[in-house]
């Protein structure tokens, strides 16, 4: 276990340096960990990994783990996330690691539901309780075809195999979401990577990958428990798995409200089940304190932003844009209403979304050499600025865009103009501004309530 204290700590550390790099720029792949708390109502949502899984539950024996899972949803009028794997029947050679150990269901690889019995598993094999979940209501996130780590890493998962490049993590992915798309006319549009390792062996990441498939990192918030190994007494693990929520809702019964559960379809490091017991008492409890449980995209439909609550006066504003396909979230998912706007966030809000950015510069050449010495190629705005340029939208001064400089309410007006629209949404967006003069430099939540009125139909 102090192997796992301490990955744990060292997790911590490197999630508060991802956490402070994550909230620097906008960007279309955010990593939904959490949203905003929903006034009005308690809602949560819970993923479940690895699955689908039909090997039978232990200790007890008897149906498969995942119809089991789908019961007690279905019982308790819960929608669960299901983040399933292809298979990894392909996954060999390998040898079986130690039981209780993070290498228990293979030593290079993962094997699902566990060593030799793959074909009990994922999608491929699996399709009918695939075809329940989308039955039934519940959301498909894409958790790999063949649950391969996107690139090395060091410490628990160090024996990992991994893919040899982003081409290669897109095409494992691409080979999921397609087979999901075929056999049950379902587009997944999440994804978490298999042990959360993001960097590929070619210096990119998961969320470089996410980008070309258009998907969101979906992350979890809350440890459903159902990994971890056993204490020697199958009750006590059980118990293990309530008492954390239990204890958080006794201590604040909103505390769970937007949050994201992570629960296992699958065996725990020992090779048991505790899952099938503890969920009943989990979503009883949920109940109990007025929950809801949603899948996430539904729960992003109601809050799409960490820090943007539902009665936020910019919310409707920030979630127009989202749901037209504008970029306008930072990669931590929060939306800072309150920061300053700058020249390189107002190219990338206004760029068209989807691929919009790509099939324009591409059908021009204007990728091919930098207009801007203050955006390189590997700025993050680079492509957004480029367009904004070419088009006549936003003008740098010679070879400086000054990507970071503040924009003020009229330089912003000015924008939309030069985009061929009339600008509208003023009075709401001074009335935020209290008494600053439009003349001066704006926030976000100001540029958004503008945006969104003029860029609209
Ligand atoms: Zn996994």
């Amino acid at each position: 276990m102090k192997v796992f204290q301490l990955a744990r700590k060292i997790n911590r550390y490197l999630k508060q340096r991802q956490k402070q790099s994550l909230s620097r720029y906008l960007s279309p792949v955010r990593r939904i960990e959490r949203v905003a708390p929903v006034p009005g109502q308690r809602v949560v949502a819970m993923t479940f990994d690895d699955g689908p899984s039909a090997a039978p539950l232990a200790p007890g024996g008897g149906s498969g783990l995942t119809v089991i899972l789908l019961d007690i949803l279905a019982q308790y009028q819960a929608f669960g996330t299901f983040d399933v794997v292809g298979t990894t029947a392909h996954n060999y050679p390998d040898r079986e690691g130690k039981l209780h150990t993070a290498q228990w269901s293979g030593i290079s690889h993962d094997h699902y539901p566990a060593f030799s019995m793959d074909h009990l598993g994922g999608v491929v094999n699996q399709p009918e309780l695939v075809r329940r979940m989308v039955a039934e209501g519940h959301e498909l996130a894409n958790h790999t075809y063949s649950h391969v780590a996107f690139g090395p890493t060091r410490w628990v998962y160090g024996s990992r195999s991994y893919l040899p490049d982003l081409a290669a993590v897109v095409e494992d992915l691409r080979k999921l979401h397609d087979l999901v798309l075929e056999q049950f006319g379902y587009a997944m549009r999440l994804s978490r990577p298999p042990h959360y390792i993001d960097p590929t062996k070619d210096g990119k990441s998961a969320y470089d990958a996410y980008r070309v498939m258009g998907y969101q990192y979906l992350a979890a918030s809350f440890d459903g428990g159902g990994w971890m190994p056993t204490t020697g007494d199958y009750r006590r693990d059980v118990d293990k798995m309530v008492e954390p929520l239990a204890a958080a809702l006794k201590a604040e019964p909103e505390s769970l409200n937007g949050q994201i559960i992570f629960q296992k379809d699958g065996y725990n490091m020992s090779k048991e089940t505790p899952v099938a017991d503890a969920l009943p008492r989990q979503l009883a409890l949920l109940q109990r304190y007025g929950y809801r449980v949603i899948t996430v995209s539904q729960l992003l439909d109601l809050s799409p932003f960490t820090d943007l609550p539902g009665d936020h006066p910019v919310f409707g504003a920030a979630r127009a844009l989202a749901n037209r396909g504008h970029v306008v979230g930072y990669q931590d998912n929060t939306f800072q209403p309150d920061r300053v706007l700058t020249r390189g966030e107002l190219a990338v809000m206004i760029s068209p979304p989807g691929d919009g950015v790509h099939a324009e510069l591409a059908s021009n050449g204007g990728a091919s050499k930098p207009a801007f010495r203050d955006v390189p190629s590997s700025h993050p705005y680079y492509r957004e600025v480029a367009l904004a340029h070419q088009r006549g939208w936003i003008k740098g001064e010679g070879h400086l865009f000054q990507p970071d400089r503040p924009v003020t309410g009229e330089q912003l007006t000015e924008v939309i103009r030069a985009m061929g629209r009339t600008p509208a949404g003023m009075a709401g967006a001074k009335a935020l501004g209290g008494d600053s003069p439009w003349t001066g430099p704006i926030t976000r939540g100001q540029a958004a309530l503008v945006l969104a009125e003029s860029l609209g139909g």
